[in-house]
């Protein structure tokens, strides 16, 4: 492996957009350093998939710039044990980086070629804790639920109450809360049955989340 010239353009990315600016946790920083990243975005944009910023992946949608993966991994606080769910699956890249940090993934996406194109990525990288479903995943996935972490990758106009209420104890819903143009990445900790703490991250920029609970199809 020493001679994969990917290797060290991810370590590159580790050292100086994420431990640079505050992403501590070492399992994120390590499990960002062995995804290869280049095999989920388009072979035209490879040259670029370990730079500082989000790249197209079709359909109008995007893969988040790394930084960003790395935050609203590390806000999930997971230690290795944890069932989580992922809403908006796109390239399937933010959900291998879950598989490393979780014991099991379910990743929610609402265009078909995308979800297939998400899975092929993902048998090619071996993440084989990751369970890919098409569906609106405003709605969550009821049926394994409750999840100690679930994270949106899509910006919301409201955190979707089905998500909230499919959180375990302790369990965290990470997701960008705004309008259309820019959110604020919101951190919800389940603390009772009915209670919630919010904590308001960083200003960030997502595609939308479409969907019942969360913006109509335009
Ligand atoms: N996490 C992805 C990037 C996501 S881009 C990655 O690592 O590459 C946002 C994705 O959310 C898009 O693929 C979009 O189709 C999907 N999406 C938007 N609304 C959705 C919904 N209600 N349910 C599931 N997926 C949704």
């Amino acid at each position: 492996m020493n001679d994969d010239p990917t290797r060290q353009a991810r370590q590159q990315m580790v050292e100086r957009q994420l431990r640079a600016r505050a992403i501590s946790d070492e399992r994120v920083l390590a499990a960002m350093g062995r995804v290869p990243r280049h095999l989920f975005v388009p072979e035209s944009y490879r040259h670029e998939a370990y730079d500082d910023h989000p790249l197209p992946i079709g359909r109008g949608q995007t893969i988040s710039q790394p930084y960003m993966v790395a935050l609203m991994t590390q806000a999930l606080g997971l230690r290795g044990g944890e069932r989580v769910l992922e809403i908006g699956t796109g390239s399937g890249y933010q959900a291998a980086i879950l598989a490393e940090l979780a014991a099991e993934v379910i990743s929610l996406e609402r265009l078909p070629e995308l979800a297939e194109q998400a899975r092929q990525h993902l048998r090619l990288v071996g993440a084989d804790n990751v369970e890919v479903q098409v569906a609106d995943g405003t709605r969550g996935w009821p049926a394994r639920s409750p999840y100690q972490g679930i994270v949106v990758t899509a910006g919301a106009p409201a955190p979707p109450r089905p998500l909230l209420e499919q959180l375990a104890p302790q369990g965290r819903l990470v997701v960008p809360v705004g309008d259309r143009f820019t959110q604020i990445l919101e951190i919800h900790t389940r603390t009772g049955p009915r209670g919630y703490q919010v904590r308001r991250d960083t200003a960030c920029r997502f595609v939308d989340l479409v969907g019942e609970h969360g913006w109509p199809e335009t």
